[in-house]
């Protein structure tokens, strides 16, 4: 019997090469709708070029993807973000000499200018250090509040699923900790989360399920707790 439709992400045997060099080789991967859904690898594990193809930034990618029961295979970046995807890239790009309210409204260019006050309210809800901070020059914040407001920028398009690369890059552990409350709670609003993640550790405590890559494949996969519990991933990534 055939599978039912997904309506969520579903990635198969995704394969992509910089100049001829396949960076990845094999992904397949789902993100269902609610879900929290770790990709972990070191460093060069393919992992960014693995969503910049979900997010049409890197194109033309091989193998399908599917959002909601549609094709995306090939969509530029514009049209992935009106289907409900926004990717968050590594990095936490603001623009430093902008506000952080100007940083949010640029977000929000796929959206109705009639909504923008809405969206400002509703990233404000969920991250009240930025309303204290509207009028801030984004580049003089700390990286914890920076990166906060990349994902509230992501947020303005209103997506179902967001991707994160990397959000505790270079952020200490504590601001890690109170991150991955603040992704939790973006989940809790009904938003899918694919989140990227070198930091395994902190990364499975939240997540639903996991995918780990190693040289362009997906070389593992379960629950969180499971995958937190394997062998191979506590003697490859947890020193143990
Ligand atoms: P990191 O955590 O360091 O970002 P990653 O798991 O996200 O690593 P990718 O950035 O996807 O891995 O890189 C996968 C492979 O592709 C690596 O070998 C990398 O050197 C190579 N690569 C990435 N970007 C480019 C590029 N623009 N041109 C050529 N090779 C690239």
């Amino acid at each position: 019997m055939a599978a039912p439709p997904l309506d969520g992400l579903e990635v198969s045997e995704l394969a992509y090469a910089y100049d001829g060099a396949l960076a990845v080789r094999n992904v397949s991967l789902v993100v269902k709708p609610g879900e929290i859904v770790a990709l972990l690898g070191t460093n060069g594990a393919g992992k960014s070029t693995t969503v910049g193809m979900i997010a049409g930034v890197l194109r033309p990618p091989r193998g399908p993807i599917r959002f909601a029961d549609q094709p995306l295979t090939g969509s530029p970046s514009h049209v992935v973000v009106r289907r409900g995807i926004t990717l968050v890239p590594e990095g936490r790009l603001v623009f430093p000499q902008m506000t952080v309210m100007e940083n949010l409204q640029l977000g929000a260019h796929v959206k109705p200018r009639s909504q923008l006050a809405a969206l400002v309210q509703h990233a404000f809800s969920l991250f009240p250090r930025l309303s204290e901070r509207r009028g801030q020059l984004a580049g003089s914040m700390s990286g914890g509040e920076q990166q906060m407001l990349a994902i509230a920028r992501g947020l303005m398009a209103e997506p179902r699923l967001i991707i994160l690369d990397e959000p505790s890059l270079g952020l200490m552990p504590t601001v890690t900790q109170e991150l991955f409350r603040l992704i939790q709670t973006v989940n809790g609003s009904g938003i899918s989360v694919l989140l990227v993640e070198q930091n395994l550790h902190q990364a499975l405590r939240i997540a639903h399920r996991g995918y780990v890559l190693e040289k362009g494949e997906v070389v593992l996969a379960g629950t969180g707790k499971d995958l937190l519990a394997d062998a191979y991933v506590q003697r490859a990534f947890l020193g143990r």
